[in-house]
């Protein structure tokens, strides 16, 4: 995925979801329509703003299918580490 703002519109930044499983940081939910529609979760670095992760799925139902998904990410703290700046961002309490 080359750098740059050519990329599919940026539907939600700083987006919260249902719950407040966000909790820290900056979520970018990048919607692309496609057959096959797909909804991009996007997860900055508070302290620089660096891409930490990024998912792709195919979400049916958001309200019960992100909770999951937030559980992945916040589990792992490799994936939470940025690769540019050594911060981690917290865990939500
Ligand atoms: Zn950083």
């Amino acid at each position: 995925m080359p750098e740059g703002s050519s990329g599919p519109p940026v539907v939600g930044r700083g987006w919260v979801a249902p719950g407040g499983v966000l909790g820290h940081g900056t979520l970018e939910v990048e919607r692309t329509r496609r057959a096959d529609e797909l909804d991009v979760f996007l997860w900055r670095c508070d302290a620089c703003e660096h891409e930490l992760h990024r998912v792709a799925v195919s979400l049916s139902d958001i309200t019960t299918e992100l909770g999951p998904l937030f559980e992945a990410f916040w589990a792992d703290e490799a994936r939470r580490t940025c690769a540019r700046c050594g911060a981690v961002l917290p865990r939500p309490a």
